[in-house]
């Protein structure tokens, strides 16, 4: 069975300017090296702002840090009369291995379709970016029962057109609405069903050596206090965090609690 290398990702949504955001992760560096006998495993990824990446990347490189990063959003265009969009080429050449498609709140407020974002999907292919493609329902369709249809249904559409070798390498956060920035967690139990649905769904849209490679995060209120118990699912291969990865300490914690 392959190994899924769990991924520990941190959205920055909105917040730290290329200021704060170095301070931030140089702290966040400074943290995982000091514990760092509590955690190998994992894969440390931020999402910056776009206007924090060239300073992520100076620290990154000069420094050697043990984190990767990504942009929170691409185009679907390579380049062109796009005004206010990021290419994923632009990202790719900041040397960001991921990029976040299809965020809950990209999706509501930037009424983004999911034609449009299985388009950014393949964009960030064509760049070598590795998508992160966010998925999840709302409180309705929770309390409706027709989450995870409804999941299902994002996924298939983010997925459109994917080869075998790129699904395999793709990730895929499931991120419930109204678990995000609520203080609300789904229990481990709601990340496992989903988890298994998203993987069984795609064993049967490309085969189960595909769905063994694909790395399942689980977003929505993750804290330190809530990370083992998340993480030690079976089919949640990482987290999406939200304001807990504003601090340093606490986004480390979450870290630590892989393995
Ligand atoms: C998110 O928006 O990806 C997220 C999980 O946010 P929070 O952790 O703040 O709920």
């Amino acid at each position: 069975t392959p190994v899924r290398t769990p991924l520990i990702a941190g959205n920055w949504k909105m917040n730290m300017d290329h200021l704060q955001g170095i301070a931030l992760l140089q702290k966040l560096a400074w943290t995982l090296e000091d514990k760092k006998h509590d955690y190998r495993r994992a894969e440390v990824a931020v999402f910056p702002p776009f206007t924090d990446l060239r300073g992520v990347q100076t620290l990154v490189q000069g420094d050697e840090l043990d984190v990767v990063y990504g942009g929170q959003d691409l185009s679907q265009y390579d380049s062109g009369a796009y005004t206010g969009d990021i290419s994923g080429d632009f990202l790719s050449k900041l040397g960001c291995r991921y990029v976040l498609v299809g965020h809950s709140e990209r999706r509501t407020i930037h009424q983004e379709s999911d034609q449009a974002l299985n388009a950014k999907v393949h964009a960030a292919y064509r760049h070598s970016l590795i998508p992160v493609l966010c998925v999840g329902e709302g409180l309705e369709i929770r309390q409706a029962g027709t989450h995870v249809e409804h999941t299902l249904a994002q996924l298939r559409a983010g997925v459109a057109g994917l080869s075998a070798e790129q699904a395999a390498t793709l990730v895929v956060a499931y991120e419930p609405v109204w678990a995000i920035g609520t203080g609300e967690v789904a229990g481990p139990e709601d990340a496992q069903e989903m988890g298994a649905a998203l993987r069984a769904e795609l064993a049967s849209l490309f085969d189960g050596d595909v769905a063994a490679q694909t790395r399942l995060l689980y977003g929505g209120s993750v804290k330190a206090a809530n990370a083992a118990a998340i993480l030690g699912q079976p089919d949640v291969d990482g987290v999406l965090v939200g304001g807990a990865s504003l601090d340093a300490v606490e986004f480390a914690n979450i870290v630590r609690f892989e393995d």
